[in-house]
C-alpha cells in the first residue's frame, strides 16, 4: 500500500557556519544554524519518510537536547528513517523535494546532493527529486535570513506493518 508523508524544515543563516545541503558542503558566506549540521533538505526528507509511517518527526528520534547529536551529520537521521521503513517491511518508492533559498544558486549541486541522499537511503538517485527556487526576494528567505526545504515521500508498506 502506498503511504505518503510530507516534511518541512527551516534553519537560520548565520556567519561562521558551513552551508550543508543534501550532504554537500556549498561554498557561501553564511551557513545554517542548528544543533546538528542543520541540513534542512535532509531534515525535511526525514520528516516526510517518518510521516509516511505515521511516526513523529526527527526531533523525537534525535532530540536537540542530546549532546550526541551536536554537529551530527544529518545522514545519520536519514539512515534511521530508512531503517524504520525496512523494519516495517516497507520500501521507499520516491522522494520529491524543493529547496527555497535566495542565495546561493544551488542548481549545479543537485546531482551530488542526489547521490548523497540515495546512498543514505539505499535507493537509486532516480527515485529522488530535488528542485531549487528563490523566494523572489520576499520575506525572511528573500532577505537571506534562512533557508527552507519541503519534501514528500512515497513509501510502500505491507498491510500489517
Ligand atoms: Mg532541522
Amino acid at each position: 500500500m502506498l503511504h505518503v508523508g510530507t516534511g518541512y524544515d527551516v534553519h537560520a543563516l548565520v556567519t561562521e557556519r558551513k552551508l550543508i545541503l543534501g550532504g554537500v558542503e556549498i561554498p557561501h558566506s553564511k551557513g545554517l544554524d542548528g544543533h546538528s549540521d542543520a541540513d534542512v533538505l535532509m531534515h525535511a526528507i526525514c520528516d516526510a519518510i517518518l510521516g509516511a509511517l505515521g511516526e513523529s518527526d526527527i526531533g523525537h528520534f534525535f532530540p536537540n537536547t542530546d549532546p550526541r547529536w551536536r554537529n551530527a551529520p544529518s545522514k545519520l537521521f536519514l539512515q534511521e528513517a530508512a531503517r524504520q521503513v525496512t523494519f516495517r517491511g516497507g520500501k521507499i518508492i520516491n522522494i520529491d523535494s524543493t529547496l527555497i533559498a535566495q542565495e546561493p544558486k544551488l542548481m549545479r549541486h543537485i546531482p551530488e546532493m542526489k547521490s548523497h541522499l540515495a546512498e543514505a537511503l539505499n535507493i537509486h538517485p532516480k527515485q529522488i527529486g530535488i528542485k531549487a527556487t528563490t523566494n523572489e526576494n520576499l520575506g525572511f528567505i528573500g532577505r537571506e535570513e534562512g533557508i527552507a526545504a519541503i519534501a514528500v515521500a512515497g513509501v510502500d508498506l505491507p498491510e500489517n506493518y
